[in-house]
């Protein structure tokens, strides 16, 4: 398996941990897995996940 590139909060200096988290977003709760920081619990985004993340729902709702 090849070895991820390990994310490190910049404030603890700890590896983040991959964490379940759920995000709110137009009053709809779904969870995603995302780095985590074990020490302060800062949660890492990428903007360009959420941004994805949220074209995503946009497109689920528009066809419900
Ligand atoms: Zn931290």
């Amino acid at each position: 398996m090849a070895e991820e590139t390990t994310l490190r909060c910049c404030a603890c200096n700890l590896a983040l941990e991959p964490r379940k988290t759920t995000l709110n977003y137009m009053g709809h709760g779904f969870s995603v897995t995302l780095p985590r920081c074990p020490g302060c619990g800062q949660v890492y985004i990428p903007e360009a996940l959420v941004s994805g993340r949220m074209l995503e729902v946009e497109k689920q709702l528009e066809e419900k």
